[in-house]
């Protein structure tokens, strides 16, 4: 049931100005009691406060285990990142509960955010370092492997699971602009013809250290191995992502620009770091 407002932008293509105010969305927070282990939460933070910045009223909205989904209800999903038994613990809530409905949204222009190992479950398969392997929601056309079941390594202690892991700063070449974080992974990720990547490696593994491709994207769902949190470092990220998910509710809405000085400072201090 779309508002009157909603009604609104959709005839003009643009908001009202008298109702510029009511503009809001609602970001579906995917399992926050389980996934930030690396702190992705703060692109949850960035995500509200430009969009409070703006008038822009966003909600968000925890999707724990068992909590069903309305796929009209959620504008922008995020998933954080995880150890490999956090993923094991929502696996089959995430594909069971609530797959279905995330991929209506996703085809309905929903958009989303996933880093690491959200990102990974939003592909076809995750293969652990131990156990069984985790279906993942086959949203992007994309597998993950651990790198120690892919060289078929036991790892018995912490050095030995380092030695393949995947970690540090990196830097990723997206549309023209560079997207700073870090990453920290073991899975190696491999796209499909289905998906496309989210950008080239500049400094750093990203999906596997071998092919130079970083993440994925597939409609307006955005996966990438950046951890910073990725959102604060990279503003035209977030106004990017935060502009699709204002589109899907009230067609094309252009953005107040934003003094985005201090976020600039700290993206030429990331892009000065070495690995
Ligand atoms: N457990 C996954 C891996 O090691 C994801 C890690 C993460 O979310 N940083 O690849």
């Amino acid at each position: 049931m779309s508002t009157p407002d909603e009604e609104a932008c959709r005839s003009t293509g643009t908001p009202d100005p008298a109702r510029r105010s009511a503009l809001r969305l609602t970001i579906g927070y995917l399992y926050p009691s389980v996934l930030s282990q690396y702190g992705d939460w703060g692109n949850v933070l960035c995500l509200e406060q430009r969009c409070r910045w703006r008038g822009i009223a966003a909600e968000v909205l925890p999707l724990e285990v068992d909590t069903p989904i309305d796929p009209s209800a959620v504008d922008l999903f995020f998933m954080g990142g995880g150890a490999d038994s956090q993923q094991r613990l929502i696996a089959r809530d995430l594909v069971v509960v609530k797959g279905d409905a995330i991929r209506t949204a996703i085809e309905a222009g929903s958009v989303a955010l996933l880093i690491c190992a959200g990102y990974q479950m939003w592909g076809r398969l995750y293969r652990p370092f131990r156990g069984d392997d985790l279906a993942g929601l086959g949203v992007f056309d994309a597998e993950t492997i651990h790198w120690a079941a892919e060289e078929q390594t036991k790892i018995t202690d912490i050095t030995s699971a380092g030695r393949g892991r995947m970690v540090g700063n990196m830097v990723v070449e997206w549309e023209g602009r560079r997207l700073v974080g870090f990453e920290n992974h073991g899975g190696r990720t491999y796209l499909g013809a289905g998906a496309r990547p989210l950008g080239r490696v500049v400094m750093g593994a990203g999906n596997n250290g071998k092919d130079r491709t970083e993440g994925a994207i597939y409609r307006h769902a955005y996966g990438t191995y950046l951890h910073g949190p990725v959102l604060p470092k990279n503003p035209a990220l977030a106004d990017h992502l935060i502009g699709l998910a204002l589109q899907r509710r009230y067609g094309e809405v252009a953005l107040a620009p934003l003094d985005d000085g201090l976020e600039a400072q700290a993206q030429a201090v990331a892009l000065h770091l070495r690995r």
